[in-house]
């Protein structure tokens, strides 16, 4: 017999049979969040619409006992998007391989990201267990990535032109608008074509999920950073370590791989604002610290303190905005501070992003990567489409994708995990 999931909500149970693998249509699984705009939309549902404090429920993923599609008719395709993250391979290899298993023959990866669908010169990449068995074991992605390329409309074309009836889009922010628009496209054009999202995001600023893949091992990495920074600094006399990593609106790398080390005595965080100057300033901090212990070392997260840098309007081939260098920008200052005052400072800078970004998922990640490829493929095969899959309140769920890209998920500066950082750092507050 299967635990009921949302056992104290009656109405939303699953059946009482026999166990048999499957997931009841009627199963949910509880979200955590309050302001949820369209509990209408697409796998979500409302318990008491007429709720100030709603609660509201996404389905659970997992495999069907019917299914939407017959294998012998899915074109099956498979594309990464945006910048690398460890785990993608091994998506890439768990939904080819659910799929064979579901007994589909024809599945192709599409090369670069959305310009594979537009660019003439690059092919399809015929895709097998044979193919996949082993790429978890290196990092990036067998099917190259890439951001900017062709508009919705062309995507929707060279998916008919295809025929291709099941994409499976690995990527960020946005590539789960561009997934969106491609189903609501498809939608409009009456094409019965199941559009899912994995979400692959570093930073962990998914919203409504737990954790995404990739970030469990980014912070492992981020440990070694750390901890050279923190050898070198400890080994200069005067010495500055200065570790950036990534995190553009979310510092959840940077509070973790701090909390985690325990080796970082400033932890500087997007959510958190701060002055580098003045008496409250970090690097007033830093020469307490100096003084006090003989060396210090700080961990930014790349969209920190991006008030104090140069606003550069460059943007990238999709549209983001480029950041300044939050790192360079805090060793120069620190440079010129220790200089002005007279005081000895030997300053490094360690950047490990692209490092970090290329490595294979850990194996905590790799579960997780298992898990979510296993079941975009099920939500396919059950007929959903616009959906993402991801992990929420320990259960694996679909999500609507306008849900969880409304706005990243960001650290609160309220929360138990910023202050139990504060705490293991020891910093003030820079304000
Ligand atoms: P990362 O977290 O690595 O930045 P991402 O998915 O956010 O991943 P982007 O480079 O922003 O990476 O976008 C990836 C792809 O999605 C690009 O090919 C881009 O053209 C497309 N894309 C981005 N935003 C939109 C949007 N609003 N509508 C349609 N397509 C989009
Ligand atoms: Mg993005």
């Amino acid at each position: 017999m299967r635990t009921p999931i949302g056992k104290d909500f009656p109405g939303h149970y699953s059946s009482d049979e026999e166990w048999h693998g499957y997931i009841n249509n009627n199963d949910r699984v509880l979200l955590k969040t309050i302001n949820y705009s369209s509990p209408k939309s697409a796998g979500a549902e409302c318990i008491d619409p007429n709720c100030t404090w709603v609660e509201q429920w996404v389905h659970r993923a997992g495999p069907r006992e019917k299914i939407y599609y017959k294998p012998e008719e899915v074109k099956a395709a498979i594309v990464t998007c945006g910048g690398l993250c460890p785990g993608l391979n091994d998506v890439i290899r768990q939904i080819v391989i659910t799929l064979e298993i579901y007994g589909v023959k024809k599945i192709v990866g599409i090369p670069f990201g959305y310009r594979g669908f537009s660019d003439q010169e690059l092919t399809e990449v015929p895709l097998s267990r044979k193919v996949v068995q082993n790429i978890h074991l290196s990092g990036g992605s067998l099917l190259g990535v890439s951001r900017g390329g062709p508009g919705v409309s062309d995507i929707v074309d060279s998916l008919e032109e295809r025929g291709i009836n099941m994409l499976f889009v690995l990527g960020g922010n946005g590539t789960h608008a561009g997934a969106n628009a491609i189903h609501n496209e498809c939608c409009k054009r009456r094409l019965k074509v199941s559009v899912i999202g994995v979400p692959k995001t570093i930073d962990n600023d998914i919203l409504l999920m737990d954790k995404t893949f990739g970030f469990d091992t980014a912070v492992e990495e981020a440990q070694r950073a750390i901890n050279s920074a923190y050898i070198e600094a400890h080994s200069a006399y005067h010495g500055i370590g200065v570790v950036k990593l990534m995190g553009r609106s979310s510092g959840f790398i940077a509070m973790q791989a701090s909390l985690s080390s325990g080796q970082v005595d400033v932890c500087l965080i997007p959510e958190v604002p701060f002055n580098l100057h003045g008496p409250h300033g970090v690097l007033r901090h830093l020469q307490h610290l100096l003084e006090m212990k003989g060396s210090a070392v700080i961990c930014v997260a790349e969209g920190a303190g991006q008030n104090l840098l140069q606003n550069t309007n460059a943007k990238d081939a999709s549209g983001n905005v480029v950041f300044g260098d939050i790192g360079v920008y805090i060793q120069q200052e620190t440079k010129k501070y220790f200089k002005e005052i007279g005081v000895h400072a030997d300053v490094k800078y360690i950047d490990p992003t692209y490092m970090i970004r290329a490595c294979r998922a850990n194996a905590s990640d790799g579960i997780l990567c298992t898990v979510l490829g296993q079941n975009a493929v099920h939500g396919a095969f059950a007929g959903y489409s616009g959906i993402s899959v991801g992990l929420c309140n320990t259960h694996y769920a679909y999500f609507p994708i306008p849900e969880v890209i409304s706005h990243p998920r960001l650290v609160d500066p309220n929360s138990r995990m910023w202050h139990r950082c504060l705490t293991s750092t020891g910093q003030p507050d820079f304000i």
